[in-house]
């Protein structure tokens, strides 16, 4: 059973790990996987309005008969709603879908255009206790210092992409300094071969009678940082929630902080990304 978590700055406890939801889709698979989640011992799931699956998750979570105060929901508003009556009027919409009255950690999802109106809108339902932490996702230094006059709060977290081959180091620093806590997106890079093949991770692997994601799991806990790897198998929802009967030594730690290439997948300082991303998700295709 996995009870470990990490206190955020406002106080709230949040497990370490989670389950994410990212493209599974809600044909009835994130229900079952969610539920699934539920019962192997996940206490933390990870969705979004843009993922399309949050009323799934909602009904999981209902029929699980789990407490809602025992587990973590986290979701984020995506960029068509960043206005500030919109983003109201979203927060409300992902309450409705997730069929709960507060939302444990709700995230702007993507740094672009209107994001201090939907911050003011977060902040208030945050005073309203319809959201009980507030934080932003995919914020670079660059990102960061752009906006971070217009916190009245401070993030609570920073969602962005992390695993062995992009560490983030320079992003760590700025939020460190600031108490924000760093969350993962694809903490296992997205199942990349290359990562999971790695030397150094496949003879720690060896050691410990681990596999390798276990191994990357592990290190980023250590690191502080809250992961919520996503799997459609229950044989992988097992194993990437049991990392805590074993512990990395500092050289080993030092060894995999070597892997780190400072490059990830996806570049949210280049040019473009915006209309990118609004392109790729329009959350409210089905109202038109
Ligand atoms: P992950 O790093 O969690 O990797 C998921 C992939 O790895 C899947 O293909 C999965 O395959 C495979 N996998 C899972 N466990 C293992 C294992 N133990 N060994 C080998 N392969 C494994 O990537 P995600 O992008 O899904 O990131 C995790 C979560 O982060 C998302 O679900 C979402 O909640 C969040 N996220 C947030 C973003 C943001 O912009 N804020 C962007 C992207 C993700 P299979 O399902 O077949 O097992």
């Amino acid at each position: 059973m996995n009870n470990s978590s990490f206190k955020l700055n406002d106080n709230t406890s949040i497990p370490a790990i989670g389950f994410g939801v990212f493209q599974i889709p809600n044909d009835g698979s994130t229900y079952a996987s969610v539920l699934k989640a539920l019962e192997i011992g996940y206490r933390h799931i990870d969705t979004a309005v843009a993922y399309f699956n949050e009323s799934e998750v909602g009904k999981a979570i209902q029929d699980s008969g789990i407490s809602r105060d025992d587990i973590w929901i986290t979701s984020k508003m995506w960029l068509q709603d960043y206005a500030y009556e919109d983003a109201k009027k979203a927060i409300d919409l992902s309450l409705k879908k997730l069929q709960t009255g507060y939302i444990d950690l709700y995230l702007i999802h993507q740094p672009y255009g209107k994001v201090d109106e939907a911050w003011k809108a977060m902040e208030e339902a945050k005073s309203e206790g319809k959201i009980r932490s507030i934080g932003v996702s995919n914020m670079t230094p660059k990102i960061w210092r752009k906006w971070e006059n217009s916190f009245t709060i401070m993030p609570a977290v920073n969602q962005v992409e992390f695993n062995p081959y992009f560490q983030q180091k320079e992003l760590r620093k700025i939020m460190s300094e600031n108490n924000v806590t760093l969350e993962a997106w694809a903490p296992l890079g997205q199942g990349n071969q290359e990562l999971l093949n790695e030397p150094i991770l496949k003879n720690l692997a060896k050691k410990y009678a681990k596999n390798v994601g276990q191994i990357i799991l592990r290190f980023e806990y250590q690191e502080g940082i809250i992961v919520f790897p996503k799997t459609v198998h229950s044989e992988r929802m097992i194993s990437n929630l049991n990392i805590f009967d074993f512990a990395l030594t500092s050289d080993e730690m030092d060894s995999i902080r070597m892997l780190d290439k400072n490059k990830g997948m996806h570049d949210p300082d280049a040019s473009g990304t915006k209309e990118m991303l609004l392109n790729a998700f329009d959350v409210h295709a089905d109202d038109k």
